[in-house]
């Protein structure tokens, strides 16, 4: 039986601060990699990240609970199962609903950029299905 563990034992789990609104926590998973990182995280209800690039993109895989991709274009509502290419470049924010957590592996190309917070007000706007 082999075993990968979904977070290195030396790596205690992550509660977010910067670049982020709510309780997140983050496992780092794959780290020092050529241009690549791999993390799980989990936005308790509410929580999300702030708006924000990838230089080479990101793919967000979700696997467990439901929660919201945004773009400057557009909202997704996602869950468990779904995956998410982000292209490079492209500014979004991805986190949780209002009444349920959120938890996906996030597997990151390049170096992010954080850019402002999302408001509360432009977070419930966004959440609202006849904005979409
Ligand atoms: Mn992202």
């Amino acid at each position: 039986m082999k075993v990968i563990h979904g977070r290195e034992t030396d790596a205690p789990s992550i509660k977010q601060s910067d670049g982020f609104t709510g309780e997140v926590w983050a496992d780092p998973v794959l780290r020092g990699a050529e241009g690549a990182s791999v993390h799980t995280v989990f936005f308790a209800p509410g929580a999300r990240t702030h708006w924000h690039r990838h230089s080479h993109g990101q793919i967000l895989h979700i696997t467990g609970g439901s929660g919201v991709v945004v773009t400057r274009d557009e909202a997704v509502e996602v869950r468990a199962g779904d995956t998410v290419w982000s292209p490079p470049g492209a500014e979004h924010w991805h986190g949780a609903g209002e009444d349920g957590y959120l938890i996906h592996t996030a597997i990151s190309l390049g170096e992010h950029t954080w850019l402002d917070p999302v408001t509360d007000e432009e977070y419930k706007h966004r959440l609202d299905p006849g904005n979409r």
